[in-house]
């Protein structure tokens, strides 16, 4: 296959007459619960460019969720996955093993932070790891509280739905959902009654009474969090945050576990978000960016957690699938060899700088209320002019000015209000500049 042409090119309405087609056919046949951001059909993508059916090329803000970060087909994962599906597909790592699993366990334990001996388990799903990390946290523990955050997103499974804040669209109608889950308070900067800089120590000292008074810390398994909260809006929890509660975790025998599903994996500019303030989690949980798009996701930790689940305990059938296990070992190659961790932080600098100087000169740039996040993990937060009030239908209206124009973004936030980028890493400067001359355009459009 031919390399995709780096550049946006709109031919056809978005979504142009083959989409249309297609669409209809999957309106008949799809579930409507499933949802799409926009409704064009994807005929390849690559490096920074999203190919439609009807020959559009979009730039890519999305990376299908923060996966693609290598691109959506990745030299060293499509060689890889593609040698190991012509010599076996499946066994079941229960069944009969093999060196992949076993390859990518090592290699977690070397990426992750912490000098500590550990050891990982693989799964599907970003839900499935986080449901095998309170599994092991319980095991280990023989407690069974869970403590998850505002704002926090960890999923659609049973669980996972219950340690996910926001009602609509993930829970509503679902329930009922699992027991023993309890929310305390983050510290959201912007947001933060009196002001960021003192978020991270109020926040903290609130929520760590409210786990001592209305749970009591000896009944806490885990405090799980995303160290950026994705879903929830590109949140950086203030600083002093996120020590406070490790802090308090380890004096109390509870695990703290870091959900760096969409935040992990060369993302925000490191390996991990939690290396940024020094956190060394007891568990980590990853999937998304690890195998270059195709599903494998672990829970990774230190040795003597991991093993307190039984013999048995732990598992699945597709768990740790060869072919994604071959793709996480070529995407993992990739970051090394393409330094990702330094293309991200480039990205922070070209798209920070930009936005900024959108929110200062363009006539209504004042709806920009925050401009945040980490590497290529970027947000802004809409509000309406002169308030803090959010505002979705700018959100809304932005992402899709941007859609028509050939730029894939996509929007996020408890209030709905907060575009947010997630380009491949491997994307160019050039793309990068062009994507963000839309996002600027889009606004003369509000
Ligand atoms: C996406 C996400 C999940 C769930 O992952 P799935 O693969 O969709 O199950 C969990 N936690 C975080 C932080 C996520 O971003």
């Amino acid at each position: 296959m031919t390399a995709i042409p780096q550049e946006r090119r709109v031919v056809t309405a978005i979504p142009g007459p083959k989409s249309v087609e297609l669409q209809a056919r999957r309106l008949a046949a799809v579930a409507a619960g499933v949802g799409s951001t926009l409704p064009v059909f994807t005929a390849r993508a690559g490096g920074g460019i999203i190919e439609d059916v009807d020959g559009n090329r979009l730039i890519d803000f999305g990376s299908g969720i923060a996966v693609t970060s290598v691109g959506a087909s990745a030299e060293a994962v499509v060689r890889r996955a593609t040698a190991q599906l012509a010599n076996f597909t499946h066994t079941c790592f229960m069944v009969t093993p093999y060196e992949g699993y076993v390859e990518v366990c090592e290699q977690l334990a070397e990426l992750t932070p912490g000098d500590h001996a550990k050891k990982s388990a693989l799964f599907n799903s970003g839900a499935e790891a986080v449901e095998n990390a309170v599994k092991i946290a319980r095991a280990h523990t023989k407690r069974t509280a869970v403590v998850v955050f505002d704002h926090g997103y960890h999923g659609r499974t049973n669980l996972t739905m219950g340690m996910t804040a926001k009602n609509m669209p993930y829970k509503q109608g679902f329930g009922p959902f699992a027991p023993e889950v309890y929310r305390v308070p983050v510290a959201y900067g912007y947001r933060w009654p009196t002001g960021a800089e003192n978020a991270g120590a109020e926040a903290s000292a609130q929520a760590i009474d409210e786990i001592t008074k209305q749970i009591g810390a000896e009944n806490v398994a885990a405090i799980i969090i995303e160290p950026v909260l994705g879903e929830g809006g590109f949140i950086e929890p203030a600083k002093g945050f996120l020590p406070a509660i490790a802090q308090f975790a380890k004096e109390n025998g509870i695990v703290f576990v870091a959900d760096e599903i969409q935040s992990g994996f060369c993302r925000t500019g490191q390996w991990f978000a939690c290396e940024d303030e020094g956190i060394v989690p007891d568990l980590i949980t990853t999937a998304k960016g690890i195998a270059g798009g195709l599903p494998l996701s672990a829970v990774t930790g230190r040795a003597e957690i991991m093993d307190a689940a039984h013999a048995g305990g732990l598992g699945g059938t597709y768990g740790g699938n060869p072919v994604a296990c071959a793709g996480a070992l070529g995407a993992i190659e990739t970051m090394r060899e393409l330094d990702l961790n330094g293309k991200a932080k480039r990205i922070e600098e070209v798209m920070k700088g930009r936005l900024a100087e959108m929110q200062a000169k363009l006539p209504n740039g004042s709806i920009i209320g925050d401009i945040r996040g980490r590497g290529a993990m970027i947000a802004i937060e809409l509000v309406k002019a002169g308030t803090k009030d959010p505002n979705p239908e700018a959100a809304g209206a932005l992402a899709k000015a941007c859609h028509a124009e050939g730029v894939m973004v996509l929007t996020c936030g408890t209030y709905g209000n907060v575009l947010r980028f997630l380009p491949p890493l491997v994307i160019g400067e050039d793309l990068l500049n062009e994507g963000l001359d839309v996002i600027e355009q889009a606004f003369g459009t509000l």
